[in-house]
């Protein structure tokens, strides 16, 4: 069996350096936060280090068996569907001829479509009222070449759903958002992103009826570098987030054997 481990690197916002998230950003409000500098240069690194980036469908082929996956393969992927996604990362990623998956939260890119503004909660930033994309912005990420991921419709923590509501409860956030992607882009996704990294086995049972694969989520400190392996199951890939509080030292040490011996 091959030894490879497969960086999935996530990222959240991605703001331009004048940004005055980017000001503030220090300790906790680090998370999910990163600045368009620091990110062209983790694309340089890739591009120059012969990183293939491939996409989530390549990754979960190859773990379901059967599909090559290049040696140096590493995915992109971008929770939420902010705004900046679409403003900051698609014309960065268009240049370097690369492409990721979006996980989107559909409340949001709802909202964005009717002129709303629209809350979630998230991990790292709690309660935050961001501009997300619309759903046109969304096509245009397809027309890129991007994947679209589900990651529900409100972003909630799926095991406290499931723990109140039940299977009812997961299924509904699940047939709310597939059913808006039908909608506006004419396809439902295959790929799951569990918001926060909130999970149980019976909500891997359960979303497993939807979609293909499903991704974990966690951030802790100090770092622990995570891959996606040859033998790690679909309904639990295994990615690592990116944000300020990753230096580049860090950055570069998981696509060197320092990370994955
Ligand atoms: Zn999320």
């Amino acid at each position: 069996m091959s030894d490879q481990a497969v960086p999935i690197l996530v990222y959240h916002h991605v703001y331009p350096e004048a940004a005055p998230e980017l000001e503030s950003a220090v300790g906790d409000s680090a998370a999910g936060i990163i600045g368009v500098a620091e990110f062209e240069r983790h694309l340089q690194y890739l591009g120059d280090n012969d990183w293939t980036v491939v996409s989530t469908s390549q990754i979960v082929d190859w773990l379901r068996g059967g599909a090559e996956l290049p040696e140096r393969a590493v995915a992109l992927h971008f929770d939420n569907g902010w705004l900046d996604t679409f403003q900051v990362v698609l014309p960065r990623l268009r240049d370097n001829g690369f492409s990721a998956t979006c996980f989107p939260i559909t409340d949001g890119i709802e909202a964005a479509s009717e002129g709303r503004s629209a809350a979630v909660r998230t991990l790292t930033e709690g309660v935050v009222d961001k501009p997300f994309m619309n759903w046109g912005q969304v096509q245009q990420l397809c027309d890129a070449g991007w994947e679209i991921g589900a990651h529900t419709a409100t972003h909630c923590r799926v095991a406290d759903r499931h723990e109140e509501e039940g299977d009812a409860g997961v299924v509904r956030e699940v047939e709310v958002a597939n059913a808006l992607f039908r909608r506006h882009l004419g396809f439902t996704p295959t790929h799951f992103a569990y918001p926060s990294g909130s999970r149980n086995d019976r909500t891997d049972e359960v979303l497993s009826a939807y979609y293909r694969s499903l991704r974990l989520w966690h951030f802790e400190w100090p770092i622990r570098w995570s891959f996606t392996r040859a033998d790690t199951p679909v309904d639990a890939t295994d990615c690592q987030n990116i944000d300020l509080r990753v230096s580049f030292a860090d950055f570069q040490r998981i696509f060197t054997s320092e990370a994955t011996d």
